[in-house]
């Protein structure tokens, strides 16, 4: 047997695509395992976006104790204001992987975000969200790289990391036919190696629990959203259209045939989770938060001559810095320093006597919202969904770090931070945006078959996960154990446990130092190609 359990990551899966995909006989394994096991929807986080739902998952706690809310971080330092990217030293609580580590099980981990630079747990780690050039030293162990490079022939780094001249000019083209059919095909190369090196793993050096995540998911359904949603699908498609439709189909068509060797491999007797972060839907329109703030006397942007002359050392990381660097910080109040937040940030009260004092803070925050949940289009709708406070969307430790105010928008999709002469306006084509609601597919040993579940939380899947492979589940996850997954007897007989608190092992000796500006550049320049920075 070469894994007691399986996880399967599919970033941004949803059941509005994956059911479909089933019916028409595209992912035939997939649709087994659900008849074989259970179903169940599996509710994000706030914000429901890579860095804090996958964060989640792997520690069963929430963003407010884990203390990562975005890519980016927007920090207060000496020299000013400063946005920085999260790893994994960021993570505040243990991970599963170390949870397995110190109970003597091993773990192979392949391209999960806010896994570098890696931690010491037994067994193989090859993280997610690395640029390509610095992958030979984030693996874990440092042997690993070279090992792979020579077993998995398909073994490309530019093209299972980021290499920004691939997929930046890819998605930046995306306006001609032929570029959307040449990304798809990179994804699909790039998810082929993932798989191939989880295979290799799984025969060379079988790990207690496998884990590998498949992000191409998320990635095709931002940019193809409409060639897979068959309710917006065009009726009497061109031949390009049809063309990108079945290459998406052919994407998911391999992702199912890679699940199908895998559990093949790891046998029938292993426990199986698949599960994604969060969900998917369509964008329409965008709403500019930013310029909002600024119409309203929140915000002032800067001139450009002094942005220039402030920050003209860190330009160099692109427009999505500039574009933060174009705000007046003496005179703002309010701001949203990245899309993929969709947070607003209060400006804390300064020695000088600006920004928002201590007293003010509480009427402040209130009116902003109240102004911003009238916020209406010409229709007189409303355009903002609902708004969460930082108290009741990050309690916990790290709440101070936490965005004053989380928004979510009516179409589901990211603000604009950017300048604008329309506070709203229709997007030119439909794109995709992640939604609350994932995916979580369990079968294996006293897994309830074909049982479906209306929702359970990305918080319940670590202590899942600890359950399947026997170990106890420490009394700080948030998440629970989802009995109703499981048949009675076999709950019966094997009876959920508990063990003390988590504890975060201290970083790992001769480990690279994190990201390094250079690193950050790259990652930064990857999340503006992806949408979620300007
Ligand atoms: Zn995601």
């Amino acid at each position: 047997m070469s894994a007691k359990a399986l996880l399967i990551g599919l970033d941004g899966a949803t059941f509005s695509i994956l059911d479909p995909l089933m019916e028409e006989g595209v992912m035939p394994c997939l649709k087994d395992l659900i008849a074989g096991g259970a179903r169940s929807e599996l509710a994000s986080v706030i914000p429901a976006l890579t860095p804090p739902a996958w964060t989640s998952l792997m520690t069963g706690r929430s963003p407010g104790n884990h203390g990562i809310f975005d890519f980016l971080r927007f920090e207060l330092r000496a020299g000013g204001r400063q946005l920085r990217v999260m790893d994994s030293e960021d993570v505040a609580c243990e991970t599963i992987w170390s949870m397995l580590g110190r109970n003597g099980l091993t773990a192979t981990v392949l391209n999960f975000p806010m896994t570098f630079p890696a931690r010491d747990i037994p067994g193989n780690m090859v993280p997610g969200w690395v640029p390509w050039k610095h992958l030979r030293l984030a693996c874990h162990p440092k042997t690993l790289y070279e090992r792979l490079k020579a077993a998995v022939p398909e073994f490309n780094p530019r093209e299972m990391c980021m290499d920004m001249s691939l997929e930046e000019r890819a998605l930046e083209g995306c306006h001609g036919e032929e570029d959307y059919e040449n990304l798809i095909k990179l994804h699909i190369r790039r998810e082929r190696q993932w798989f191939k090196a989880a295979k290799y793993l799984m025969s060379e050096e079988p790990a207690d629990l496998t884990a590998v995540l498949f992000d191409g998911v998320d990635k095709l359904q931002h940019f193809a959203w409409r060639f897979l949603d068959r309710v917006i699908f065009s009726a009497s498609p061109s031949a390009w259209e049809s063309r990108v439709r079945q290459l998406c189909l052919e994407y998911f068509r391999e992702i199912d045939r890679f699940l199908a060797e895998i559990l093949a491999m790891a046998g029938k007797d292993a426990s199986v989770v698949v599960t994604s972060d969060h969900g998917f839907g369509a964008t329409t329109e965008v709403f500019y938060l930013n310029e909002w703030l600024h119409q309203h006397g929140y915000l002032v942007w800067a001139d450009a001559a002094s942005i220039e002359q402030k920050h003209s050392e860190t330009l160099g990381l692109g427009t999505m810095v500039r574009r933060f660097y174009e705000i007046d910080w003496e005179k703002t109040t309010a701001y949203c320093p990245t899309p993929s937040s969709n947070g607003i940030f209060i400006t804390p009260p300064t020695a000088d006597g600006k920004g928002v004092s201590v007293e003010r803070y509480e009427g402040f925050r209130r009116e902003l919202m109240e102004r911003l949940l009238g916020f209406s289009d010409v229709k007189g709708e409303p355009v903002i969904h609902r708004i969460w406070t930082r108290e009741e969307a990050f309690a916990g430790a790290h709440m101070a770090s936490a965005p004053d105010l989380t928004l979510s928008l009516r179409d589901g999709g990211l603000v604009s931070i950017l300048p604008s002469d329309v506070l709203l306006k229709p997007r030119t084509e439909t794109t995709g945006a992640h939604r609350p609601n994932g995916v979580l597919v369990a079968a294996g040993p006293g897994i309830r078959r074909g049982l479906a579940l209306p929702s359970l939380s990305i918080l319940d899947v670590a202590p899942l996960l600890l359950y399947t492979l026997g170990l106890p589940i420490p009394e700080d996850l948030e998440g629970r154990m989802p009995e109703g997954l499981f048949e009675p007897e076999y709950l019966l007989s094997h009876p959920v446990r508990f063990e003390a608190p988590t504890k975060r092992p201290a970083a790992m000796a001769g480990s690279p130092d994190g990201i390094n500006p250079q690193m950050q550049a790259e990652v930064i320049g990857q999340l503006r190609a992806l949408g979620y920075m300007e």
